[in-house]
């Protein structure tokens, strides 16, 4: 199979599905695609690149990768408060096998559809299994919640439950944590599981938080790694109520494992890809009836507080959270915590 049988293959939008997706005026099989955001809006582009043995392993559900790879890419629009429009996929495979594609094809696309975002080109090669996708949005340019919006006085709320795909990676992996095999039964297993290898983007929520939220980061390292960027983008810091995260935010699934590891994953565990984001008090019902409407729980964790000014310093950030008892005193964390934010660079695969 040619490299251009295989765009034409698995790949390929038809006219007729492109039919409704407002915002694409021409999509693949021209040098460009030609994107057209509705008056008055702003495109908001991100990209994320995925490669074999570092981000995935070689042998991951192909459609779980392909849903995946797309879901983190939606995150990065859900944070910004952006609605999907488009994305382009650039593909590095070792060879042409036509199951794996369709597979991962189908992940890839089903999510696309259901969140009207057409896929309008990309790049096939072959070469190492890796993945890049860019994703392209619509967002009225003064309400977009960027990482440098949080004000002191702000609450902070988190949406869904945190931790989850990371003790499911734990499970997947077989790894034991605190000493024994993990505590946990066949349902919570498989809704572990689901959280880890298809994450659901908070599209939805950051629509209905815009002109909410002041700022907002979509959890992909662990909370305090990603509050802490927007705390330094911000030039504040925050203070945590751990038991409102831990009554809020820890999913029954993860309620019976021991507190320093339901902590360690609650706070650090990265690939949940919730929103953490900041909005003023007097805010407080319309962040509920937005979270309503969205058909997203959302949990106040804290508050934002003054802090050093804005720093580049990527360590900086997680230093800037207190995290709190129910009393205001300082959290007593439990011998075995681990905090540090995932860390890409640490971890290199095979
Ligand atoms: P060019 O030589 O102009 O870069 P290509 O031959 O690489 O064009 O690609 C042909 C068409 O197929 C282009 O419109 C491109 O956007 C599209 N395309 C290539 N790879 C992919 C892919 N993985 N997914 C979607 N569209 C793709
Ligand atoms: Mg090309």
């Amino acid at each position: 199979m040619g490299e251009f049988d295989l765009i034409r293959r698995h790949f390929w939008r038809t006219a007729a599905a492109r039919a409704d997706s407002g915002g694409v005026l021409l999509g693949n099989g021209d040098d460009c695609a030609l994107l057209a955001p509705a008056p008055g809006m702003t495109l908001a582009v991100s990209t994320d690149m995925l490669v074999a043995g570092r981000h995935f392993l070689p042998d991951v559900d192909p459609q779980a990768l392909g849903h995946k790879a797309l879901a983190v890419n939606l995150s990065d629009l859900a944070a910004m408060g952006a609605r999907p429009l488009a994305l382009t996929l650039a593909l590095a495979v070792p060879e042409p096998n036509d199951a794996w594609l369709q597979a991962f094809a189908r992940g890839l696309l089903d999510l696309a559809d259901a969140h009207g975002c057409t896929l309008v080109g990309g790049d096939t090669t072959a070469g190492p299994l890796t993945l890049c996708l860019t994703v392209f949005g619509e967002v009225p340019a003064a309400q977009a919640s960027r990482r440098s919006g949080a004000q002191v006085g702000d609450d902070v709320w988190v949406s869904g439950t945190l931790g989850d795909a990371c003790v499911g990676l734990a499970l997947v992996q077989g790894r034991h944590i605190a000493g024994g095999a993990i505590d946990i039964d066949t349902a919570h297993a498989a809704y572990l599981r689901q959280r880890l290898e298809r994450p659901t983007p908070r599209v939805a929520l950051g629509l209905a938080l815009l002109g909410l939220a002041h700022a907002a980061i979509d959890v992909s390292d662990g909370l305090l790694a990603d509050l802490g960027h927007v705390l330094a983008a911000s030039g504040v810091a925050a203070e945590l109520e751990v038991p409102a995260l831990l009554a809020g935010a820890l999913h029954p699934a993860l309620q019976r494992l021991p507190l320093a590891e339901a902590l360690s994953a609650v706070l650090a565990g990265g690939d949940d890809y919730e929103l953490v984001f900041t909005a003023a008090p007097s805010q407080r019902a319309a962040v509920q009836q937005a979270a309503a409407q969205a058909a997203t729980p959302v949990t106040r964790i804290g508050r934002i507080v003054a802090g050093p000014p804005a720093s580049h310093a990527l360590a900086d950030g997680a230093a800037r959270v207190r995290l709190l008892d129910t009393d205001g005193a300082p959290y007593a964390l439990p011998p075995g915590v681990r905090l540090a934010g995932y860390d890409h660079f640490a971890t290199i695969g095979a």
